[in-house]
């Protein structure tokens, strides 16, 4: 009844434009990889509330290790001292390669990435933040300003909000409703792909250190990469690419974050940490999403150093490293490791790319199968000579068709154009099947359509 009562005032204010449904699902349940509505339908969740859910919903082992420190501490602050948060603390860093290890807790991905924009302009004493075009970092003022997808931007006005100072709206430019949309650093659309002979790598480090040597200031504070762009589509960068962007960013001393928000805690299937697949140590790791399992929170890992030139601050955060918070996490890690959800999304990520790739080959309307482990992006196109993207209504079609046959999946990319499959990491392979055979039949069908 409640239920229907919130369908008839069809109100749900935090319903996000971007990617929800036409016809709303209305969530009740979860339980690992499922979703039920309130009719009692059940979903295939393949979208993991945008790669969050890490180990599954509701885990029994996670909700436990809840259950039972909400019975015996919820808040305290940093002010105190309690085990659960030194020894998460501990245990977290663990997963960190040296000289990573001295740990910020806060509460989601966009506040780690604020506090390192901080930590990094005090430590170097510069301003000015760099970023790929078609990156995500958040949502709050600050990370509004570094995301570089347009669709995240609000229109406010003289480019407040924008903390890149190259940008032209800083000093009161022309507002075009693209605001930074042309960070200076330029990423990668065609060619993802992590092969040695590939051609075009050369092609486009070149480019990068071009891009450097024209548009990037000579003193940078700091360079935010995903390892794998997430909301950007999933999009890779060429073997050798990041290393080199690190490179030249401490050359104008910089220091190096990696925004793991997505791509931590095992999702891409062959690392625990995303930027160990491209061969580099950076100065600070953001993390969140996964971290939690869909609890509130998020991290900064930091060297000593960085910290050190922190400390001359006063830093104070309510419920950053929350006793519930830290419990959940803790057990988070606890259960990757006994689940072998890192090696799930190996498994499973590489037969989904497999034979998505054979749907590409299938179908016109598939440009490209891209991404790593449990982080793959299918972009759709007009045909794949112009590699145009798939418009709006059509991608929503499909969408929803997929959805009305029993599974989830997440939209977006630049253009809109790309379907995200991001599930809980402890998903089958007759999940794969299952997806496999309802995204095949929304595909024939869309195309009967036309
Ligand atoms: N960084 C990345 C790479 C993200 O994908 C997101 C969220 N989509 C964020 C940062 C921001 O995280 P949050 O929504 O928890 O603030």
């Amino acid at each position: 009844e409640r239920m229907m009562e919130i369908r008839r005032l069809n109100c749900n204010p935090m319903t996000m434009k971007v990617t929800s449904y036409k016809k709303p699902v209305f969530v009740h349940q979860g339980f690992m990889q499922w979703l039920w509505d309130v009719d009692g339908k059940r979903y295939l969740d393949l979208f993991a509330g945008v790669a969050t859910v890490s180990v599954g919903h509701c885990h029994p082992k996670v909700t436990a290790a809840a259950e039972h420190q909400l019975r015996r501490l919820w808040h305290t602050t940093n002010i105190y001292i309690f085990p659960t948060l030194h020894e998460y603390c501990e245990k977290l860093a663990s997963h960190l390669p040296d000289p990573l290890k001295v740990v910020y807790l806060t509460n989601s991905g966009s506040e780690a990435n604020d506090l390192a924009m901080l930590m990094a302009r005090l430590h170097t004493g510069n301003f000015d933040i760099i970023t790929f075009r078609g990156s995500y970092h958040g949502g709050s003022l600050q990370t509004m300003g570094l995301t570089s997808n347009a669709a995240y931007k609000y229109p406010i006005a003289n480019g407040l909000g924008c903390t890149n100072t190259m940008c032209p709206d800083v000093f009161g430019g022309p507002w075009g409703g693209s605001h930074c949309r042309d960070s200076p650093v330029q990423t990668i659309r065609d060619c993802g792909c992590a092969q040695d002979q590939c051609m075009a790598h050369d092609q486009y480090i070149g480019q990068l250190k071009e891009t450097f040597a024209t548009s990037v200031p000579s003193q940078i504070a700091a360079f935010f990469g995903e390892p794998i762009q997430g909301v950007g589509g999933a999009v890779q960068y060429p073997k050798n690419y990041l290393k080199e962007a690190y490179k030249l960013v401490r050359e104008r001393g910089g220091v190096c974050i990696a925004d793991e928000v997505q791509t931590g805690f095992g999702r891409t299937g062959t690392h625990f940490w995303g930027f160990q697949g491209h061969d580099v140590i950076p100065d600070m790791v953001t993390m969140a999403k996964g971290i939690g399992n869909g609890f509130p929170m998020g991290a900064v890992v930091t060297t000593p150093e960085i910290a050190a030139s922190f400390a001359k601050g006063v830093h104070f955060n309510t419920f950053g490293g929350n006793p519930v918070a830290c419990a959940v996490a803790s057990s988070v890690l606890d259960t990757i490791k006994e689940d072998g959800t890192q090696q799930i999304s190996l498994n499973v990520g590489t037969y989904l790319m497999m034979e998505m790739a054979k749907l590409r080959d299938k179908y016109e309307i598939i440009g490209d199968v891209r991404g790593k482990g449990l982080q793959i992006g299918v972009e759709m196109v007009k045909d794949k000579a112009s590699r145009d993207p798939l418009p709006p209504e059509s991608i929503a079609e499909i969408f929803e068709d997929i959805k009305d046959m029993g599974v989830l999946i997440g939209k977006g990319g630049v253009y809109g154009q790309t379907f995200h499959i991001k599930p809980p990491m402890c998903i089958t392979m007759e999940d794969a099947d299952f997806f496999l055979a309802v995204f095949n039949k929304a595909i024939h069908n869309y195309m009967e359509r036309r």
